[in-house]
């Protein structure tokens, strides 16, 4: 077994503090991956605090895992020891089924295996990135490009993804007004996305001060949505909408910004069930979708996109020995915008 250092929270209730546990020795298919950097996501906090479900404790978040390959199983293909590598939300699927046969193993039918908070095949708890090291199987590791800023990359592994990926799926692009909601996390790189593929972008704000932010990051306009009169010069103006909002929030406000058969997609994952009107929907045609993440194939290729465009996310760099005050800044909305544990702190 290897002996591993983490951050874990042990109940709900309580902070992330210091533990050791053991992660399982590196089998034939597997890699083992000293960790440099993790993201910090909010559904690290929806989880320790038991938002969405019961979580398995003690618990060690962290699902945007970028560092170096210390070990490879004597059957791995991909990778050698010294290659810079990846992990983002899910570490295993069952391979076989026809979504994990066409690349999309974030929608297993039976279930993907969460980084952390999960029971891995093996019955074994899964544990996440905020630990010095990690044993993944290879087919859930990806090749993270040596020319970005490794810990920009991070955030990359969830923020990115989950937003690269429904734009590509509902092929967002030129001709297209796209409004991103909250300008956090997620919602920053859904702007760059949304720009680099030629999308006319707007971030719709509950954060006057992020305007200036939002336009360097190239949106073409933002409208803070406490302000009706911002709001009415938006109204029914938007092909889509990516809903990266983590909190309780006003649906059917955001559809009325919508074209005729226009669509809202959710990323964000607030714990509280969505109310919607049926009127919010029917006389518009509109359609509220999800998406989660993004399967391997579609995560290199989306590592590949951002290394060709140079695009990274906006971190602030931190010690593992803050995260709990960087955990209270992200509820307030203040994060600039990722969060990145240096994993050298740890
Ligand atoms: P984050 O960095 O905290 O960003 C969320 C942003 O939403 C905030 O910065 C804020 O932006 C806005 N916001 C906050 N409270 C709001 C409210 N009450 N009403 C309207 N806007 C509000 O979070 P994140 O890491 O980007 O994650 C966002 C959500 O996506 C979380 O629920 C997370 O669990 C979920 N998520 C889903 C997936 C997936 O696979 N679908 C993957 C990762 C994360 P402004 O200041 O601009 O308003
Ligand atoms: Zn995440």
């Amino acid at each position: 077994m290897i002996e591993t250092k983490a951050y874990a929270a042990q109940s709900p209730e309580t902070d992330l503090a210091p533990w050791t546990f053991e992660r399982r020795d590196v089998g034939a298919h597997d890699v083992q991956i000293e960790i440099l950097f993790c993201g910090v996501c909010h559904s690290d906090l929806h989880q320790i605090r038991n938002e969405w479900f019961p979580g398995i404790f003690p618990m060690v978040p962290g699902h945007e895992i970028v560092g170096r390959i210390t070990q490879v199983g004597d059957h791995v293909k991909k990778f050698k020891q010294g290659d810079l590598a990846g992990v983002g939300c899910m570490v295993d699927s069952c391979q076989v089924c026809y979504n994990c046969k066409d690349g999309l193993e974030q929608y297993c039918v039976e279930g993907n295996t969460q980084t952390y908070n999960n029971l891995g095949r093996d019955g074994v708890p899964t544990y996440g990135g905020y630990s010095n090291t990690i044993v993944v199987r290879e087919e859930f590791v990806v090749s993270v490009p040596e020319k970005l800023d490794l810990a920009a990359v991070a955030p990359l592994l969830c923020a990115g993804i989950t937003t690269y990926s429904p734009l590509k799926y509902w092929k967002v692009g030129q001709g297209h007004k796209l409004a991103v909601v909250g300008l956090g996390g997620l919602g920053h790189m859904g702007v760059k996305f949304g720009v680099a593929f030629g999308a006319e972008v707007t971030v719709l704000s509950t954060s006057p001060a992020k305007e200036a932010d939002a336009k360097a990051l190239g949106a073409h306009h933002f409208v803070v949505t406490s302000d009706e009169e911002q709001l009415k010069t938006v109204q029914g103006s938007f092909d889509f909408i990516l809903d990266t909002v983590a909190a309780d929030h006003n649906i059917p406000l955001y559809l009325s910004l919508l074209k005729t058969s226009g669509t809202h997609i959710l990323v964000g994952a607030p714990p509280k069930p969505l109310e919607i009107p049926a009127f919010a929907l029917i006389p518009g045609r509109m359609s509220v979708s999800g998406s989660t993440i993004g399967g391997i194939a579609e995560t290199q290729e989306m590592l590949n996109f951002c290394a060709e465009h140079n695009i990274v996310s906006d971190i602030e760099l931190i010690n593992i020995q803050d995260i709990n005050q960087a955990y209270e800044r992200m509820v307030k909305g203040d994060v600039r915008y990722r969060f990145v544990i240096d994993i050298a702190s740890l």
